[in-house]
């Protein structure tokens, strides 16, 4: 038994984690759709399900995270029309823009990101095996999931298919359809639509199934944790259920994990309403990734969050205690001065670990974990404030803060670099260089770039920025 409980969206209440294999979780989420700059509301997922990955290894289990790559969809091919070049030239920018993203916001790299458009064998084996038993069938050249046949819909979002009205919009992928539930799986040519030429004839895959495909293809067809934002529930992950089980007779996925909604002036952040901020356009409003990313983690997963300017300052301002407290401690490892130790702060030390593991266990509690953490940085703060801690001291507890995080993620060594030692190593390396000293101010540079300070030397002398 973990100790660690999740609210499965199946069941609507904590249960228990309990992996397939011991000691490793197989977990897909869904990706973007690389058609345009993700935006802070993809990121709420995105962050969650890192906090998610992150904290299941520091519980002590291997990962195998699998998230796809949407690089085939109608608005990718829309895209593609309007600036007349193919599928691939849009997706190629949007892709290097999302992995830029993850790497500012310290968002860990999945296992692995399966692109669509790799794995269109996979699913059209996929279709095959649901046209073998009967579950399908073909309009106009496009084959459609008859969900009448699956006598387990809705168990995921408790929409059974005869409480769905007909004619409904439940589906972005407006095809002809018999029943306002079933989706399409194949979608034929159109005319100026990128396509493949398919023993299912031509053209090209519907959304639903590329993830079934994929998580089957390299998590196996049953495995630990899939996770989305909640819009993610239905229909999307209820047709996974319906296409996956469906096809193999096995379950599909123990454990559904969706996160609410980041929100703008209480409305869903989309693309569609317009209410969208890209990470980009946080940036060049001042805020550091970091406190972006803050902002984030420290709320509850499933707990709908309004994003605003306040909140984001706020986040700021108490990533910047986290970050303080952390140089505090890196300060005293420089100091020659050796001070005392002290009982309480050990204490208070075990404490926070302790509690951060309880509050995290319960399904990922985060706001309660970062009190925790805030705890015991006031009454570290109150105990340091009293006289100097022995290193060693400050050693244990740089190693806890490094343990948590490497949960949340939010500590950057390269902030703590001073702008006073900045100075100091640039004339150092001045002189090293006047000396003919080469190799010192090499390594002088490489420090400097280590910790994120970019030189240049101009006529004028050498000038700096932080990356
Ligand atoms: P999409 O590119 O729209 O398929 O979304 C990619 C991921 O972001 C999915 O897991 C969505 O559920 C999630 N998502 C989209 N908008 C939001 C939002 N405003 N808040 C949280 N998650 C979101
Ligand atoms: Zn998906």
């Amino acid at each position: 038994m973990s100790g660690i409980y999740f609210y499965n969206t199946e069941t609507n209440r904590k249960e228990e984690f309990v992996s397939i294999e011991p000691d490793h979780v197989r977990m897909y989420t869904c990706g973007p759709t690389v058609y345009d700059f993700a935006h802070i509301g993809n990121y709420r997922a995105y962050l969650f399900e890192d906090v998610l990955r992150r904290y299941l290894k520091y519980r002590g289990y291997k990962v195998t995270h699998v998230m796809n790559l949407t690089d085939v969809e109608d608005k990718i091919i829309r895209k593609s029309q309007e600036q007349n070049c193919t599928i691939f030239d849009v997706t190629k920018t949007y892709e290097a823009a999302f992995f830029e993203d993850l790497d500012s916001l310290c968002i860990e790299r999945a296992e692995h990101y399966p692109k669509a458009t790799d794995h269109v064998p996979e699913m059209i084996d996929l279709i095959k095996k649901l046209q073998e038993k009967g579950m399908t069938y073909e309009k106009d050249g496009s084959i459609y999931y008859r969900v009448n046949m699956f006598k387990d819909y809705g168990r995921l979002s408790g929409n059974r298919p005869e409480t769905v009205q007909a004619g409904a919009r439940i589906d972005a992928d407006e095809y002809e359809k018999e029943e306002a539930t079933d989706f399409v799986l194949w979608k034929s040519r159109k005319e100026g639509e990128h396509f493949w030429q398919t023993e299912l004839g031509e053209g090209r895959p519907g959304w639903h199934i590329e993830c079934s495909a994929m998580a089957m293809k390299l998590l196996g067809s049953h495995f630990d944790i899939h996770c989305g934002g909640e819009d993610n529930i239905f229909p999307h992950h209820e047709n996974e259920i319906a296409q996956s089980e469906g096809a193999t007779g096995e379950r599909y996925v123990n454990y559904w994990l969706h996160c609410r909604h980041l929100l703008v002036d209480g409305e869903k952040m989309s693309k569609s309403k317009g209410n969208f901020y890209t990470l980009r356009d946080l940036m060049n409003k001042g805020f550091h990734p970091m406190a972006i990313r803050f902002f984030i983690v420290a709320s509850h997963y499933r707990t709908p969050v309004n994003l605003t300017m306040e909140g984001l300052h706020a986040a700021h301002a108490s990533w910047s205690r986290i970050m303080d407290f952390h140089g505090r401690l890196k300060e005293i490892m420089q100091n020659d001065a050796e001070g005392r130790r002290s009982d309480n702060l050990d204490e208070e030390r075990t404490q926070c670990l302790q509690r951060f593991k309880e509050h995290m266990d319960d399904d990922l509690d985060a706001p309660r974990a970062v009190a925790a953490v805030f705890d015991f940085i006031r009454e570290a703060n109150k105990i340091m404030d009293e006289g100097p801690i022995a290193k060693i001291q400050a050693q244990e507890i740089l190693e806890a803060l490094s343990q948590i995080d490497s949960v949340l993620g939010v500590i950057v060594e390269e902030e703590f670099i001073l702008d006073e030692e900045i100075e100091r190593l640039i004339q150092e390396r001045h002189e090293a260089r006047k000396n003919k000293e080469f190799a010192k101010a090499d390594a002088i540079r490489d420090q400097l770039t280590e910790q994120g300070i970019i030189l240049e030397d101009t006529r004028d002398g050498v000038r700096w920025k932080r990356r």
